[in-house]
């Protein structure tokens, strides 16, 4: 048993948690990474998400207006 998988009963196993951004990305995270963003995505103060993509060019246009 050189790898350890957690038993189907866990509660993690089931976590399911799917990010979809505006321009229609989608992305899931299963299990201990569920409730967590994907890397690079960021949570909008109203709760949606914006994949890592937008949110690079929402940066931008953030830096952009700020100059
Ligand atoms: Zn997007």
């Amino acid at each position: 048993m050189g790898v350890a998988f957690s038993s189907p009963d866990s509660p993690y196993t089931r976590l399911c948690a799917v990010y979809t951004c505006r321009c229609g990305a989608a992305l899931s995270e299963v299990g201990r990474h569920a409730g967590d963003l994907p890397p690079g995505w960021e949570r909008l103060e109203d709760g949606r998400c914006l994949c890592a993509h937008c949110a690079e060019r929402r940066r931008d246009a953030i830096a952009a207006a700020a100059s």
